[in-house]
């Protein structure tokens, strides 16, 4: 029967699905969750009252019957049979160790879970380099912001949102690119819209016509590809009318020299032009000349008057925001896109005031946090500090009492492909279904098939777990304690408001019982005291306690001490760069990996859906959201569908250089004629097939999910 909401078990937490970071009430009778309702507004600092059909109703996945409820480990006959976690644990230390002992522990690389809390994420770098020795630890920043964090580190300083979400409603102008952000972060997309409705100017840029766009003061269809060339033709005519913030550039931006432009070639060769990117205003000044409108217009197919009306619509602006997220990053030069979008930024004069500044979008509920600020990262311990630099090195050797060397890890793309050359035997796969989620996934179901040991630790049996040799039944969200960082760094509770299913454990226990099998003596007995151990070793977390984001509903970093309030807002008085100063990149002309030809005519950019997330974890076992979206789908322009006799809800056959697969037809013209489109979040028709696992940006490894060469027929098979 009904039960009354006061009998029932209850926690304010934070959503488990998306970064945008809302906070709720959610009721459980120890069995289920039965309800998400509002928590009082001032302790929502992001969403205040609203939440989007995930975070109310997303919550089947914990008590579906496929839900993981005790360790797996394989038979003699290589099936799956129920294990103790005893005897689970003791052949992960047999085969992670015979790996070590025999190839040392580089040879063992672990991929981390934005899903999981701060806590264990730090406790994963940790494992990594103190048990494991190795330094190939990484996540799934790798396949979608951490060019992001590239770009905006060696500009500004640090890898992250300047602003505060409050920030989206206020600004007089919001440019969005690459951001599906109705479904992609639906609460956002509130905000922007009442923002809009209260006379803020919205430019959207992207190759879809993405239902956010129908708010748009301008939209303009892109090219795949080309996102710096149309960035450079709006700086461009900027600087050459001298639209732009020249008080800004002179205190705030290294290399202005009022009296013009130095001399710039652009090179061709993508890893040599990052060597030699001139820096400072007078390069971007010279870099942007040879964007001319004829250039940008027949490159993007942008008309010229729109790169003009978009100029003067920023240049106006009292306080412009630029969000972006996985259309401006997932290309194999995505960091010089995110390059051109600060420089932009930087000239307009829009940082480190209210409305004003860059706002990279995060996906999953904690990518921030645990995917990068925790640090199981193959370059950075904690806070973003450099693993090569000797005294932090020596910082962490001292704390964690282990030898860590100097060389950097592999990064999850290069995991896959160091592990063709046996440079990678074995992997612990932490809440990432990499069998899915990986480009070229033809060439990683082949890497995770011949791993010499694979351990997977997940709430399901996921497509990656159909590889694994042990698997380790992690609980969720709802059923532990910790923090999750959102898209606008601020820190939030976590809390349990049920036991964890069956023998299932949280990851940061789970991590606590190998080590101390392994060798080690960890003592954590909550993460509020691994929070204690991360504030000591991690300067921008200095002060995020967990008593603190309790009592304060939340904390932005940087929080450097007990002291500071945290920071609402980046870069108000200088950059956090040697000189202070913004440091400005020269951005030249880059061109996709793979261009469409004859053979592979169209350009396929892959995306989500508001009903589904990522690869279906969690929201396949949800009902009322398969009603939506049962399958994954392609749009297809209608001139190209009428071309190709194809129509809506035909079955399509879609194959690149490296796959194929076979979806049904949308026929709509929120694609353009050049273009295709799939969702992501299928296994049936997983569309990583098709993209390119080897050419990555050679700055930040981040596959181009973005752009593949494609052809499209109907589908003549059974
Ligand atoms: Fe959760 Fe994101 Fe939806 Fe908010 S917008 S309820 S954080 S999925």
């Amino acid at each position: 029967g009904d039960k009354r909401l006061e009998e029932l078990n209850v926690a304010d937490t934070t959503c488990g699905y998306c970064a945008v970071g809302c906070r709720f009430d959610l009721y459980s009778d120890g069995e289920e969750i039965l309800a998400a309702r509002p928590t009082d507004e001032e302790d929502a600092p992001v969403n205040g009252i609203s939440t989007c059909v995930k975070g109310k109703f997303g919550y089947d996945f914990v008590n579906s019957d496929d839900r993981l409820t005790t360790p797996l480990v394989r038979d003699e006959n290589g099936e799956f049979r129920e294990a103790s976690w005893d005897e689970a644990l003791s052949r992960v230390v047999d085969g992670l160790g015979s790996i070590t002992e025999n190839h040392g522990g580089e040879a063992l690389s672990v991929i981390a879970s934005s899903k999981a809390t701060n806590e264990e994420n730090y406790l994963i770098g940790k494992f990594a380099r103190q048990v494991l020795g190795t330094n190939s630890v990484d996540n799934c920043n790798r396949l979608c912001h951490s060019s992001t964090v590239a770009g905006l580190a060696q500009t500004y300083g640090y890898g992250a949102a300047s602003i505060s979400t409050d920030d989206l409603g206020i600004a007089d102008c919001i440019l969005l690119t690459g951001s599906n952000t109705t479904e992609a972060h639906p609460v956002l997309a509130t905000r922007i819209k009442q923002n809009v409705r209260e006379g803020a100017d919205l430019l959207v840029f992207d190759p879809r016509e993405v239902q956010i766009a129908e708010y748009a003061t301008q939209y303009s269809r892109v090219k795949p590809g080309y996102d710096a060339v149309w960035i450079n033709g709006i700086i461009r005519h900027i600087i050459n009318n001298d639209l732009y913030d020249e008080e800004f550039v002179r205190e705030r931006v290294t290399g202005y020299e009022p009296e013009g432009a130095v001399d710039h070639d652009s090179a061709d060769d993508r890893e040599q032009r990052v060597d030699e990117r001139e820096t400072g205003f007078e390069a971007v000044r010279a870099a942007v000349q040879e964007f001319t409108p004829e250039v940008v217009e027949e490159v993007t197919g942008i008309p010229h008057e729109e790169i003009v009306s978009a100029a003067e619509t920023i240049a106006e602006a009292d306080a412009c925001v630029f969000g972006w997220t996985l259309g401006l990053t997932e290309h194999s030069h995505g960091t010089e896109n995110v390059i051109a979008m600060a420089n932009l930024a930087a000239i307009t004069g829009n940082l480190g005031k209210p409305g004003a500044g860059v706002s990279p979008f995060r996906g999953q509920n904690n990518v921030q946090g645990g995917g990068g600020d925790m640090g199981p990262l193959p370059d950075n311990f904690s806070g973003y500090q450099d693993i090569a630099d000797d005294d932090v090195r020596a910082k962490f050797e001292d704390a964690w009492d282990c030898d860590i060397s100097e060389e950097y890890g592999y990064y999850t793309t290069q995991m896959f492909l160091a592990a063709d050359n046996d440079d990678i035997r074995g992997m612990y796969i932490i809440g990432e279904n990499a069998a899915l989620s990986e480009p070229g996934v033809n060439h990683a179901e082949g890497v995770l098939e011949d791993l010499e040991f694979l351990v997977v630790q997940d709430l399901f049996v996921n497509e990656t777990a159909q590889y694994a040799d042990v698997v380790l039944p992690a609980c969720s969200f709802v059923e532990k304690t910790g923090t999750f960082t959102n898209t606008d760094r601020t820190v939030q509770m976590v809390k349990e408001v049920m036991e964890p299913k069956g023998d299932s454990r949280p990851d940061w226990e789970i991590l606590q019982d190998l080590a101390n099998r392994m060798g080690r003596a960890w003592d954590y007995d909550s993460t509020a005291e691994i929070m204690e151990e991360v504030n000591s070793l991690t300067p921008l977390y200095g002060g995020v306690t967990h008593d603190r984001v309790e009592a304060e509903g939340g904390l932005q970093w940087p929080c450097w001490d007990e002291d500071h309030p945290g920071t609402e807002r980046l870069y108000e008085e200088q950059f956090n760069t040697d000189n202070g100063k913004a440091n400005l990149l020269g951005i030249g002309y880059s061109e996709p990996a793979e261009t469409p030809d004859e053979e592979y005519p169209f350009t396929l950019t892959t995306g989500r859906v508001l009903y589904q997330y990522h690869t279906g974890t969690m929201t396949h076992r949800e009902e009322g959201i398969m009603q939506y979206t049962p399958s994954d789908f392609i749009e297809i322009h209608p001139n190209t569908a009428r071309n190709h006799g194809i129509e809506s809800g035909d079955m399509v056959e879609v194959e690149s250089r490296r796959g194929e697969i076979v979806v049904p037809a949308q026929v709509t013209d929120r694609v353009g004629a050049e273009n295709v489109f799939v969702p992501i979040h299928f296994a049936e028709s997983a569309v990583n097939r098709l993209t390119d696992e080897e050419h990555l940006d050679p700055e930040a490894a981040t596959p181009e999910f973005k752009v593949s060469a494609v052809r499209i027929g109907p589908y003549e098979g059974e």
